[in-house]
């Protein structure tokens, strides 16, 4: 294939080593601009939002690494982002550690209530699943946070800072509040029948009834009382003491509202966690899964997220094929191929409790060699497509019965941080769909996620197990799939996304824009965004429409929708200069920002 950049990227690159910088001076906040997209040294921060990312900046400024930045970010995203992020919610931290090259993840996603059954979603007055929205706003949806101890574990192990530092400008953000934008206002909105089941939610996010409007200031006084008690006391507050009590509480006995804003058509019905179930959450550090692609080495998130796997999956089919070296048409034809099979392997095979060896037999080269065999050049396959048997048969081409197509929210937040010594932090934090489950802790501030849904309400694979149906302490099956791509062992890209299960094909198609197709990393972001997750349908965005009637030809079908994903991603250069890349435009546009715009004096 022919070099396309990237292979030049280490060549002759000097990692900023300790002590070589020197200080840099704080920046005043106002003089902060929000850029999509910075080159610069010493460091990166990518993020959805301005505030989110000038905070994280201000870490590294002040001497802070990737993890504190990281930190510092995402507790400044709970404030900004509340409906995607926050301490409600969970998510998946990947690092990579200069010292010792070595790539390490934080599992940190929401776990079921020991009192889960298998058919929690179900109505047993009916024996039909709830209707989706009937499930997300109640206390069943609620699984165990997972964010504040991702957070402490993240900081033992890697940081500098101790948790009260790394949240102290959250707090002061919460204080002082924010600037509402358009996309805030619009999220809301979207929202607004859910949010009015609660006065807790609605005095937050409801003043006077309305969306607060574009342009004024939001502040969130509970919470940053709320993360001052946590740096005071510990994370012990918010999983033993008084904030699991009033999770506890609001779970089992949701705040609904004596004179709701608005009317909800469903039943809110309690959930039933306890304070042991707080108690015993702890975060897990599984094994980063691994492909390689082309030369990279690409690490993703193990279960229970299936993002490493299907990326890295997707990838390893998508290997066998010199996509450079065919037409647009066929090259993308190839990519929706490839993830529609991988999709039906994920939902076959992948949940919390898939055995390692089989996730490593997914991720083989024998199986993706199976799997590409399937891809016929001349016609889209018929979705769904039935999922690969990956016990040693491969080559064989065999079928199985097809599984039901996936769903998944669209919300979530990703941030991507480098720091002057070489280190990387990739991270995906949800509270699942935008606005959680819609209750806001009365009291504390944030909302409470809706995770649980991301579990099978009812058997999806037929007469074979579902590897993702509700059950005691299990985490559900994410798609978040927050990646670390090195070369030569040392780092070239780290991206992410929100999106539900299009995350998975966001970040496959944005390292498909990148390594194959050549484009730069804000070009591979902005570029117009197609998902196949084994549906009869593409989704697609109006930029992809150019695409269309070629692969239309070929068989494949299309839904509009008008945006997917909200990417954030940075890609190491030559010589330690740093591309930090965020959304030009999806959800009101992203912040990347560099700690040195221009090289540092040697
Ligand atoms: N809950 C989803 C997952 O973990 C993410 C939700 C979203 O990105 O919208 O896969």
């Amino acid at each position: 294939m022919k070099v396309r950049g990237w292979r030049a990227v280490w060549a002759g690159a000097t990692v900023l080593a300790v002590g070589v910088l020197p200080p840099v001076p704080a920046q005043a906040d106002h003089l902060f601009v929000k850029e999509p997209t910075a080159v610069g040294f010493g460091g990166a921060v990518a993020t959805v939002d301005a505030d989110a990312t000038r905070i994280g900046l201000e870490v590294l400024r002040r001497g802070g690494n990737a993890v504190d930045a990281a930190v510092a970010a995402a507790a400044a995203l709970g404030v900004t982002e509340p409906f995607s992020a926050g301490i409600g919610g969970g998510g998946f931290f990947v690092f990579y550690d200069a010292r010792r090259g070595r790539v390490s993840t934080i599992d940190g996603r929401e776990a079921a209530p020991a009192a889960t059954s298998v058919d929690v979603f179900v109505d047993p007055a009916t024996g039909l699943p709830y209707a989706f929205q009937e499930a997300r706003v109640s206390g069943l949806s609620v699984g165990v946070p997972g964010t504040l101890a991702t957070w402490r574990a993240a900081l033992n192990r890697w940081g500098s800072l101790s948790l009260g530092q790394a949240l102290r400008p959250a707090a002061q953000l919460a204080e002082t509040g924010f600037t509402v934008d358009a996309t805030f206002q619009q999220q809301v909105a979207d929202n607004a029948a859910a949010f009015g089941q609660f006065d807790s939610t609605s005095a937050l996010y409801l003043p006077g009834g309305q969306p607060p409007a574009v342009g004024s200031r939001l502040r969130n006084r509970d919470l940053a009382a709320t993360y001052r008690l946590i740096g005071r006391q510990g994370p012990e507050v918010f999983y033993r003491g008084d904030i699991a009590s009033d999770i506890v509480e609001t779970v089992q006995k949701p705040p609904i509202a004596a004179n709701p804003v608005g009317t909800w058509p469903w039943p809110i019905r309690p959930g039933e966690m306890t304070r042991q179930d707080l108690a015993r959450y702890d975060v897990r550090f599984p094994e980063p899964t691994h492909s390689r692609y082309r030369g990279l080495d690409v690490y993703g998130m193990a279960t229970p997220s299936s993002g490493g796997q299907s990326v890295g999956e997707a990838l390893n089919i998508l290997e066998r094929f010199d996509l450079s070296g065919l037409s647009r048409t066929q090259a993308l034809h190839h990519y929706l191929e490839a993830s529609a099979l991988t999709f039906a392997d994920r939902n076959r095979y992948v949940g919390d409790d898939t055995p390692r060896a089989l996730l490593r037999e997914l991720l083989s080269d024998g199986f993706a060699a199976q799997r590409a065999c399937q891809i016929n050049p001349a016609a889209a396959l018929t979705k769904p497509v039935p999922p690969g048997v990956p016990h040693g048969s491969q080559g064989a081409c065999p079928t199985a019965a097809a599984g039901a197509p996936s769903t998944a929210g669209q919300s979530t937040t990703n941030l991507a941080v480098a720091d002057r010594w070489g280190n990387v932090v990739e991270y995906t934090l949800t509270i699942e769909q935008s606005g959680g489950n819609a209750m806001v802790v009365p009291g504390r501030g944030f909302l409470l996620n809706n995770e649980l849904t991301d579990f099978s309400f009812v058997p999806t694979q037929g007469s074979a197990p579902d590897p993702n149906l509700p059950a005691p302490f299990k985490r559900p099956r994410s798609s978040i799939a927050p990646t670390v791509v090195l070369h030569d062992g040392r780092p070239f890209l780290a991206l992410g996304t929100p999106g539900g299960s299009t995350i998975i094909t966001t970040v496959l198609q944005m390292l498909v824009n990148r390594i194959d197709f050549g484009m730069t990393l804000p070009e591979a972001l902005a570029a117009a965004r197609a998902a196949q997750r084994n549906t009869p349908d593409v989704l697609a965005e109006p930029g992809f429409d150019p695409q269309r009637p070629g692969l239309e030809a070929l068989g494949h079908e299309f839904a509009s929708t008008p945006e997917i994903g909200a990417a954030t991603a940075i890609e190491f250069l030559a010589s330690g200069q740093l591309l930090a890349a965020a959304e030009p435009t999806r959800r009101g546009g992203g912040s990347a920002a560099t700690v040195w715009p221009s090289a540092p004096p040697p």
